[in-house]
């Protein structure tokens, strides 16, 4: 999208952003990351692992991925759902890994959605859950929108999103760039596809697509063809989900822009080793220094304790988490680790 259509678009927008200098600026007929051949990423300190350096660790885990799984303990509180029947403004829900269920202003969306026991191309091979869903598909209230951040298995799920179609056949979606296809192959139209930047709204909610450090794919030929993205969502209220990210300096861009968040739900999980990782997923450290930099009043730590992608201990993300709001003299009371089911207003 050129810049007097990106503009023009977000101009069409029912309500004026805190910011829209940044809109303002000038920008190349095609943005910094629309590359050749798909998506980059434009952080100058970005650094790829290279395949020589990622295939002994993807030969490493390959057994993993043809495992039955064992299921771990993560804290967990019962929710039957009933709780949605009242009408509270603000609620977050964590369901499990960057699945929270989000009320706002008589609103209920949900970030990507899954609740498959495992993640990957086909049924048998993947990533298996070792944790259940913290609230059941049955208890859950109506979904007016999905969120969706990039198309990697364990965020964009086929099984849960047709069965979200089915409950909710009004419900909308909005997707970054070229995501759009993987819906309409499955016959779902209501979707709307958002570059880094541009803006939508849904009945009175603003939601502008954000960027990330990140990348996509879901076979072998098909890496970065699709974008990634973060989300920020404005109503009297401002919400942020930061998807699936490597820490870098879009955070303090998106925080100079929207902040300050009132909640913000931030990538805690999948980071070792660091050197493959840490370009694409932020460890807790950087997920608080994240939480700082887009100035979010709360933070949900998400992307942890439900599916194995990495080698890091499944329960110590939060730890960490905890360890570095002391050692930052932050209120931990601002860094939450919601059990799974567990709902919080904000
Ligand atoms: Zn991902
Ligand atoms: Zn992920």
């Amino acid at each position: 999208m050129d810049r007097r259509s990106l503009l023009k678009k977000l101009l069409l927008s029912p309500f004026m952003l805190p910011s829209l200098s940044v809109f303002a600026q000038d920008r190349p007929s095609l943005p910094a990351h629309h590359g050749e051949n798909g998506f980059i990423n434009t952080d100058p300190n970005f650094s790829e692992a290279g395949i020589s350096e990622l295939a002994p660790w993807i030969i490493k885990k390959l057994p993993e991925m043809f495992s039955a799984g064992v299921k771990i303990e993560i804290p967990r509180e019962y929710n039957d759902g009933s709780v949605y029947k009242e009408n509270r403004p603000y609620t977050a829900t964590w369901i499990g890994h960057s699945t929270v269920l989000v009320q706002m202003e008589g609103i209920t969306f949900i970030t990507d959605p899954v609740w498959s026991n495992r993640v990957g191309p086909f049924k048998w091979t993947g990533s298996v859950r070792v944790s259940d869903p913290g609230l059941s598909m049955e208890k859950l209230p109506p979904i007016d929108f999905v969120l969706i951040s990039h198309n990697h298995y364990d965020h964009l799920d086929e099984s849960t999103i047709e069965d979200i179609v089915d409950r909710n056949p009004k419900v909308k979606f909005f997707v970054p760039l070229r995501v759009r296809d993987w819906f309409e192959e499955r016959g779902i139209r209501n979707v709307e596809e958002l570059d880094w930047w541009e803006g939508a709204t849904f009945n009175g909610l603003k939601i502008v697509c954000t960027p990330a450090q990140h990348f996509s794919g879901r076979w072998l030929n098909d890496k970065n063809q699709t974008l990634w993205c973060s989300y920020a969502v404005f109503g009297k209220k401002r919400f942020y989900f930061g998807g699936d990210s490597g820490y870098c300096s879009h955070f303090k861009d998106i925080g100079k822009s929207f902040g300050p968040f009132d909640l913000a739900l931030i990538p805690i999980g999948a980071y070792e080793p660091r050197r493959l990782m840490s370009p694409v997923h932020m460890n807790p450290d950087e997920a608080v220094e994240t939480f700082i930099d887009v100035r979010a009043k709360k933070m949900i730590g998400i992307h942890w304790g439900t599916f194995v992608l990495t080698d890091e201990p499944m329960d110590l993300p939060p730890k960490r988490m905890a360890e570095v709001a002391v050692e930052k003299q932050l209120s931990k009371d601002d860094l939450w680790a919601l059990k799974l089911g567990e709902m919080r207003e904000w």
